[in-house]
Formats: structure tokens, C-alpha cells, sequence
């Protein structure tokens, strides 16, 4: 039987990617959005991968939403944590509505989607949880001192689930990436971007597939001795 795997954010940008890379390798695929219900059309009707709307940001929605993939599509053995947000100010000038919107969202959401499959995958003892994260959780980053706040809390979790899961063959891993090609990176004003582009070493942003043949990789049966991890897809810019 197909293994299931859900990808948060999984409509647009990295989340779409990783999605189609998966459901390639042979998975069953469900793929959750929040707002943008044209792109979520639009994704299902050329892909037929099954989309769910729900906030990541919030712990009965995910409950909820999880029981639902999970009747549709089936018991989750892999778990992609990739939905994702900025609201970029410096500190002097966040809100703290900027704040909590982005750590609820970056890093709320990974508790409250790990925490609704944790028990399934211990049961059938097979799992992979795979994180994004970002380089700028790694190094920080002016204006996002939430956003690298966030993803920063990622690799503790990632690192004390993969500790109490690695008994039962689930493995919880962070991939940290470098600006991509995505909507996200879209929005940042196009001298700023040129700037950070001459930053990185390779000399372009990276896209959609540099990331998601990784976690195909890590999804693999295969890939069991591999947990706790962060890996760093970033175009060399930044080596930790
Ligand atoms: P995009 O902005 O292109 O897409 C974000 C996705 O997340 C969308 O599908 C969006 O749904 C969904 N989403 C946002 N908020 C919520 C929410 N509250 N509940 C459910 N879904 C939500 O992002 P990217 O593809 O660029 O980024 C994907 C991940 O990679 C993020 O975690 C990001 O932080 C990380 N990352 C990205 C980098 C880049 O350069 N692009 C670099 C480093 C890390 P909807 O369409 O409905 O809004």
C-alpha cells in the first residue's frame, strides 16, 4: 500500500514542489492551504493532488483537519511542516500582533501538526517528520528577528522529537534553505534582492526542486539512520 504524505502550505512556492516530487516518488498526496483559494484550485486541477484549507496556526484546526486527510487519504507516515509566513519589521517597529502571527504560524504550527500524527506514526512505528526551516533561523536576519525566532525553534524540536521517536524507525529532520524562487522572495523590493543574490555563492536563488528532491530523500524507508538533522540547501550562503 501507498504511504500518505501530507505537505503544509503545499498549494504554491517550496510546498507545491515538494508535493509534486512526492506524489512522483510514488506517495499518496494531500497538500493543506489557508487563504489563497484560487491557487488551491488552481494546484488541484492540474495536479489532482486533494487539498485541505485549514490555519496551521491553530491546534483544534489541525486536530480536525488531520482526522480529515487521514479518512480521505490515509493514515499519515510523512509529514512535511513547510507552511510558512513573514511580517518583517524591525524590532523597534514590530507589533506584537507581527510577533505572534509569525510564531504561531512558523513554529506553533509545528507542534500542532507533529503533535496530531506523533501518536499514529509510534502506533504503525514508521514515520518521517521533515521541517523547513531557513537560513535566517541559522544566522538571524535584520527585520525578522520573529521570523529567525521561529525558525530557530524548529531545530530544538526537531532535534528532542527525533530523540523520542528514534525507537520507533520515526525520524524527524530540519532542512534549512536559502532564498528561493516563491512568492516570499518575490515580495522582497527588487534592489534588496539583488543585493542578496550577489551573496550567494553559486550566484543565483535557489527554486522549488533544490529542496524537494531532499525530502524525498528523506522520506525514503531508506533514510532511517538519518534524524535530528538540519541540512542546509542555501546555495553556499551560509556554512555552519
Ligand atoms: P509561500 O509564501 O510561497 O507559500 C506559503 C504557503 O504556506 C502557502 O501555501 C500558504 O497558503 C501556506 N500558509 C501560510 N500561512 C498558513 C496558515 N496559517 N495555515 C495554513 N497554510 C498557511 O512560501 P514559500 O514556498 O516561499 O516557503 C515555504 C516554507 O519555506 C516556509 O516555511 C518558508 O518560511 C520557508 N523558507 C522559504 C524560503 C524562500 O526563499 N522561499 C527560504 C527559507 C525558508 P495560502 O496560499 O492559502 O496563503
Amino acid at each position: 500500500m501507498k504511504k500518505t504524505a501530507l505537505v503544509s502550505g503545499g498549494t504554491r512556492g517550496l510546498g507545491a514542489a515538494i508535493a509534486i516530487y512526492l506524489r512522483s516518488a510514488g506517495y499518496a498526496v494531500a497538500v493543506t492551504y489557508h487563504h489563497n483559494a484560487d491557487t488551491a484550485a488552481e494546484f488541484r486541477k492540474n495536479t489532482s493532488i486533494p487539498v485541505f484549507c485549514w490555519d496551521v496556526s491553530d491546534y483544534a484546526q489541525c486536530q480536525e483537519g488531520i482526522r480529515q486527510v487521514e479518512l480521505d487519504v490515509g493514515p499519515i507516515d510523512i509529514l512535511v511542516n513547510n507552511a510558512g509566513i513573514t511580517r518583517d519589521a524591525v524590532l523597534h517597529h514590530m507589533t506584537p500582533g507581527q510577533w505572534i502571527e509569525v510564531i504561531n504560524t512558523n513554529l506553533g504550527s509545528v507542534f500542532n501538526m507533529s503533535r496530531n500524527v506523533i501518536e499514529g506514526m509510534r502506533e504503525r512505528n514508521f514515520g518521517r517528520i521533515i521541517n523547513i526551516s531557513s537560513v535566517n533561523g541559522e544566522r538571524g536576519q535584520i527585520g525578522q528577528a520573529n521570523y529567525a525566532a521561529a525558525k530557530a525553534g524548529i531545530f530544538g524540536f526537531t532535534k528532542s522529537l527525533a530523540l523520542e521517536s528514534a525507537r520507533k524507525n520515526i525520524t524527524v529532520n530540519a532542512i534549512a534553505p536559502g532564498y528561493c524562487d516563491t512568492d516570499m522572495v518575490s515580495a522582497i523590493p527588487q534592489e534588496v534582492l539583488e543585493k542578496i543574490v550577489t551573496g550567494i555563492p553559486v550566484g543565483h536563488l535557489g527554486t522549488g526542486s533544490d529542496i524537494a528532491r531532499l525530502v524525498v530523500f528523506l522520506a525514503d524507508n531508506a533514510s532511517g539512520f538519518i534524524t535530528g538533522a538540519t541540512f542546509d540547501v542555501n546555495g553556499g550562503q551560509f556554512m555552519a
